[in-house]
């Protein structure tokens, strides 16, 4: 009889698994809960994403080709989207999830996986295979259903995780409105994404203006200490955008959990977990559409090679081949987003920063391409130096950081601020 895999989610972490296992010939069974909402997201998509799996360019509402990064004090750097040598295929791509994940499901059920409309409420791993409880999502009737694998790739609060008897990782939120606006309005946004830095916008990760088609996404990230303040830290980022969202209709207002750590262990006896149920969104960015369909893609091909014997020794193939080859990314990154986003004061120096064609290059090479080649000497004696000035000017001469209302002055100052 033919092996199964039971994959709990089928987003972009799950519906990529299913695809790398059916191009293996492994039978495969997706479970989703909601397949009609879209998962709440900004859509920003690295173009490794659309080469790597092939993906049709039909899918990308837009182009990025110019980001402008926003200062607590209104300082502004432009940055082009180009890294260190020009590809033809420098942008970052703007998607909607419900077409994007819409597309990736349909292309696993078009290769062989099937998909039950269900939520699983309950998942046993057994010495000879796993069952997992669902409740059909059409006529709640519930099910068992049995399996030789479980993957868990059902996002930051990972039922499959719990079931595991896995602590929660640390989350941040996130909430975004989809606006709609005129086709002058969007003008603006024809090929620029907005990055905004600030206490009372966000005071430890990033807020954003994110164009779609015919939409803007607005929205605000904030880590576990300040989530109750999300609903009034994205008031404030529309009063910065001001007049730009004037007359604008609201679409969807939506908002959801990021994984603020990676797991320590990602494969188990009989299971594994991948993109945001093993915590792998990274800091700076909060970026996880890419790295859920990667770890979807390892995970599968881990499998594909110990189906037959699935236990964590084997399995953890799949987390060695990852931080073997993200490891210094991830941990980078986390530097960076502790670093950079640590007070207003550095959001100073992380915007000035930007303003490095290095830092730019290096910048848009790890994020497009997924590689992180280290700059030629000079370049980092440069870079080194224009950190160092910028840092002595900001801890010397405050710049005064634009506040929008009251609210901000009710969150709280981040630490060294
Ligand atoms: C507001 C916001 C903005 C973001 N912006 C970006 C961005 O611009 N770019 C980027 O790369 N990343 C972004 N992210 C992060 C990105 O959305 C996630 O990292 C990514 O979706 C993770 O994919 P995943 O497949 O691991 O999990 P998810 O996309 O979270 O999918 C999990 C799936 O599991 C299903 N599920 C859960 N429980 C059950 C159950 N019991 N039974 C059946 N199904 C279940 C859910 O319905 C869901 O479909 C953003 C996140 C948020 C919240």
């Amino acid at each position: 009889m033919a092996q199964r895999v039971l994959i709990i989610g089928a987003s972009v972490g799950g519906a990529t698994a299913a695809i790398s296992l059916r191009a293996q010939g492994i039978e495969t069974v997706l479970i989703e809960r909601e397949l009609t909402k879209a998962k709440p997201c900004g859509g920003a998509v690295p173009p490794a994403a659309f080469h790597e799996f092939d993906l049709p360019e039909s899918l990308i509402d837009r182009k990025v080709k110019n980001c402008l990064i926003v200062s607590p004090s209104g300082q502004e750097t432009h940055v082009p989207v180009v890294g260190s040598v020009p590809t033809g295929h420098d942008y970052v791509a703007m998607v909607r999830r419900e077409v994007f994940d819409g597309y990736l499901r349909e292309r696993a059920q078009q290769r062989g996986a099937d998909l039950i409309h269900g939520q699983v409420i309950g998942l046993t791993v057994e010495h000879d295979g796993v069952s997992a409880r669902y409740r059909s999502m059409i006529d709640g009737s519930e099910h068992v259903i049995r399996a030789d694998v479980v993957i868990g790739a059902d996002g930051a609060y990972s039922p499959t995780a719990k079931f595991l008897g896995l602590d929660p990782l640390p989350r941040a939120v996130a909430i975004q409105e989809r606006i709609a606006l005129t086709e002058s309005q969007m003008a603006r946004w024809e090929d620029t994404a907005d990055l905004y830095l600030g206490r009372e916008v966000s005071p430890d990760l990033y807020s954003w203006a994110f164009p779609k088609r015919d939409h803007i996404a607005v929205g605000i990230g904030v880590g576990p200490g300040h989530t109750r303040h999300a609903r009034a830290l994205l008031e404030n980022l529309k009063r910065r955008l001001g007049a730009s969202l004037d007359g604008g209709r609201l679409l969807l207002r939506e908002a959801h959990a990021l994984p603020m750590e990676p797991r320590r262990q990602m494969a188990f006896d009989r299971a594994m977990l991948i993109g945001d149920a093993a915590g792998l969104v990274v800091h700076t960015s909060g970026e996880g559409i890419y790295w859920a369909m990667k770890s979807g893609q390892f995970a599968a091909e881990a499998l594909a090679q110990h189906l037959d014997a699935p236990a964590a020794a084997n399995l953890r193939s799949y987390e060695k081949r990852w931080w073997k080859q993200y490891g210094t990314m991830y941990t980078f990154l986390r530097w960076l987003q502790w670093w950079g986003y640590g007070n207003e004061r550095q959001m100073e120096v992380f915007t000035e920063m930007c303003r490095n064609p290095d830092v730019q290059r290096l910048t848009f090479d790890s994020y497009m391409h997924k590689q992180m080649a280290p700059a030629p000497w000079g370049a980092q004696m440069k870079m080194t130096w224009d950190i160092i000035k910028s840092q002595v000017r900001n801890y010397t001469q405050r710049r005064m950081p634009v506040r929008e209302q009251d609210t901000a002055s009710r969150i709280q100052a981040t630490a060294g601020d």
